[in-house]
């Protein structure tokens, strides 16, 4: 019976690990949820096609070679590193040592390119490193990066290093058993596997006993499983959840071309028909009933803002690439798009542990103010920019735009610079302070 003990064990703390991973799944959704509607299911062949470009292809992460290239090999080595944990959890359920081994040289061939780009995983987890911590790179010095986020970055690189430490430590310790003959691990058909990086950890197990060897091995591999359901675990809590996230966030991403705002119809035909000279003041306005009119123009709260947009505050990479593009932070504002998800993720996570709890959402903050500062949103030039630079399809500035409709529409809180601009295209059908009749002047004078 007691054989059995580890793969009972093992099998405990998978079903527990998977649980955990579902419960936090099912949090993450229902977060979502809260934002309102907004149709993403059109035009399914080109959303497919963005997806594999963007997320999978990782087109828009190039555009910065060295910091592109590098992530590519680590997203791929985890990406492919991770096919090997299939094999782990079947060896772990049913007692088996490397149960692919069947496979032959394929098997060969994809231990030996597993083995390499763990290698490369860590040689450019190790450039993160240092270009995160060590070269003063502006885009992680900002002021929200401070804390937890930086912290968050780096434990991800010590995960990242320990687990590519001990899958190759518990490859070479394999080798060496197989080497050896010890039962379980060496096989008839010869040497299981191919181990191009970690046979040069070999001499450092030279003379050791088969029975420490095993111990070792096995302490790497427990570590290894464990580790990696740890992290799957903890990517709800990190930016490392644009891992999973990033393919639908991408898919479901704004296909309209940049700049073009959205409008309310109601609204739309209220201005044109005050533009309009020949308009009858008291006719009935066209189209925009009453349904077209919402609750609340606008955003002030996380509620307010759509699922997609919620969607993307849980997918934001806090890469900052858009904040380095941004002409307002680079002209000292205080407005970072990059702060602007991981405010909107921050009060969401805020807002869905009160529904935890069971109680009411309090009002006491809101997005607005408490989080999102006025100065900030009014900084934005709506240039499009960050929306640009985004490498998984985020769009900051519809959240800037949708709380600057919630000041103008909901508390007539513009600044003052706008509201004159909107009073003077109220009263003169321009932007500026002179009457209709008076707008050719200029020309007489050039006369
Ligand atoms: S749209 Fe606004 S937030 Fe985005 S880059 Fe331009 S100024 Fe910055
Ligand atoms: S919004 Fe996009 S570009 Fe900006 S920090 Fe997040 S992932 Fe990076």
């Amino acid at each position: 019976m007691l054989e059995f003990l580890p793969q009972v064990l093992f099998t405990l703390v998978l079903i527990g690990a998977i649980i955990f991973f579902a419960k936090n799944v099912s949090s993450l959704k229902r977060n979502i949820n809260l934002g309102r509607d907004v149709d993403r299911t059109d035009q399914k062949d080109k959303r497919f096609k963005k997806m594999m470009r963007v997320a999978l292809g990782q087109s828009k992460m190039v555009a910065r070679p060295i910091a592109g290239i590098l992530h590519i090999i680590v997203y791929v080595g985890f990406v492919i590193i991770n096919i090997e944990v299939l094999e782990i959890i079947i060896d772990g359920v049913a007692g088996t040592h490397r149960i692919f081994g069947f496979l032959g040289p394929v098997y060969d061939v994809l231990i030996a390119s597993f083995e390499v780009l763990a290698f490369l995983v860590l040689v450019s987890v190790i450039v993160f490193w240092i270009r995160r911590n060590m070269m003063n790179i502006r885009r992680f010095l900002a002021r929200e990066l401070k804390g937890w986020p930086k912290n968050d970055a780096n434990n991800i690189l010590y995960f990242e290093v320990v687990l590519m430490v001990l899958f190759l430590t518990m490859n070479a310790t394999d080798y060496q058993l197989q080497l050896l003959g010890a039962s379980h691990y060496a096989s008839d058909a010869g040497i299981v596997g191919s181990f191009p990086i970690s046979q040069f950890l070999l001499p450092i197990f030279d003379g050791m006993s088969v029975g420490t060897l095993i111990v070792i091995e096995r302490a790497c591999w427990w570590l290894h499983i464990v580790g990696i359901l740890i992290f799957l675990n903890y990517l709800y809590y990190s930016k490392h959840l644009h891992i999973l996230l990033a393919f639908p966030n991408v898919y479901f991403s704004n296909l309209d071309q940049l700049g073009k705002f959205k409008n309310l119809e109601a609204v739309t035909n209220e201005v044109k028909l005050m533009m309009d000279p020949n308009a009858d003041p008291f006719a009935e306005p066209e189209g925009g009933d009453e349904e077209d009119i919402p609750e609340k123009f606008g955003a002030s709260d996380v509620q307010d803002l759509n699922w997609f947009q919620l969607l993307s505050a849980y997918t934001c990479t806090e890469c900052g690439r858009c904040t380095s593009e941004c002409p307002a932070n680079q002209t000292g504002k205080k407005l970072s798009p990059r702060k602007i998800m991981m405010d909107t993720r921050d009060r969401l996570e805020e807002v869905g542990k009160q529904i935890d709890k069971g109680e009411e959402v309090s009002t006491d903050k809101q997005l607005l103010d408490d989080y999102i500062t006025r100065e900030e949103l009014w900084a934005c030039t709506t240039c499009n920019a960050c929306v640009d630079a985004c490498p998984v399809g985020i769009d900051p500035l519809s959240i800037i735009m949708d709380m600057r409709q919630y000041l103008v529409m909901e508390q007539s809180a513009a600044p003052a610079e706008l509201n004159n601009a909107m009073s003077n295209i109220e009263n003169n059908s321009a932007p500026w302070p002179y009457n209709q009749q008076d707008r050719l002047d200029w020309a007489k004078e050039e006369a």
